[in-house]
């Protein structure tokens, strides 16, 4: 086959958007979502930076709900989809939108999920970018392993992405699967800003003091980046207001700022 004759029409509606991060992760389950979701937060709580969130997790979407806007409808304009607005300034577009409830699943094969991944960036006007608008930052939520998704928006993005950021947990089971989506990120020559260990220990409720749950039976994520010479960005320690403000929809690292776990993520963010 030729080169897609899309991709065109998707590089003139991104023109105006700066980073393209992809958020990766080898496992479900490990945080991945909930890292994008509060990494989006964190941008956009400076009022001048504009913020889009695609969630490319066609089977999974989760972020209408962590970043409290479930209930929203993504709409048509005459610039296109218009994505849902979650702040002024941080924009979110998911399938989750679009499907008639909560419990409907999506049974998609990969020509399909590639396809709505397309209209995601093609047919969007992010921040009203036909008109002049920008985006500072464009944060991609994946979903696990490396899959149709992955391979679609590589495709799409081709040699205009940022970096991807990968989140894992610290055990070894974890661990094996970080090594694919670094080959992943190698072979498809995405650049990898740097690996987070999420849930890295644990800030008990009573007296807010961190427990290394998982060490020392491992290395973590610090050995298999020297390994491979990754930076590990850091490492978030588990914190059940973690669980409850996504629940709610809410910024975890606003309303808890004194956890080890919003200091961890602030350090991280500051990186990216
Ligand atoms: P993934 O996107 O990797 O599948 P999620 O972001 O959905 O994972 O996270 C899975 C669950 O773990 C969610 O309920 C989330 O609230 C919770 N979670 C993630 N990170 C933490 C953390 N550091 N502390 C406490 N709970 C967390």
């Amino acid at each position: 086959a030729g080169p897609d004759p899309d991709l065109p029409l998707v590089a003139e509606r991104l023109r105006n958007v700066r980073h393209r991060l992809l958020i990766l992760s080898g496992k479900g389950g490990v945080g991945k979502s909930t890292f994008t979701s509060q990494l989006a937060f964190a941008l956009a709580s400076d009022e001048d930076t504009e913020v889009g969130v695609v969630d490319i997790d066609i089977c999974g979407p989760s972020l209408p709900l962590i970043m409290g806007c479930a209930d929203e409808e993504m709409h048509r304009s005459s610039n296109g989809w218009s994505p849902v607005y979650v702040r002024d300034n941080l924009s979110l577009v998911s399938i989750g939108f679009m499907l008639p409830s909560d419990e409907a699943a999506v049974i998609w094969r990969g020509p399909k999920k590639n396809g709505m991944i397309k209209q995601f960036l093609k047919d969007v006007d992010w921040a009203g970018s036909a008109d002049g608008g920008r985006i500072d930052y464009l944060l991609v939520d994946t979903p696990p392993g490396t899959s149709d998704e992955h391979l679609s928006i590589v495709q799409l993005l081709k040699g205009t992405i940022t970096g991807a950021v990968i989140v894992t947990t610290p055990q070894e089971v974890a661990l094996q699967d970080v090594r694919k989506e670094i080959d992943f990120c190698r072979k498809a020559g995405v650049p990898i800003l740097g690996v987070v260990e999420n849930m890295s220990g644990f800030v008990c409720p009573s007296c807010h003091g961190e427990s290394r749950i998982f060490y020392p039976t491992s290395g973590g994520a610090r050995a298999l980046c020297d390994e491979l010479g990754l930076p590990l960005l850091g490492s978030i320690p588990l914190d059940p207001r973690i669980g409850r403000a996504c629940d709610a929809g809410s910024s975890f690292l606003d309303t808890c700022a004194d956890s080890p776990a919003a200091q961890a993520y602030a350090d991280i963010i500051v990186q990216l």
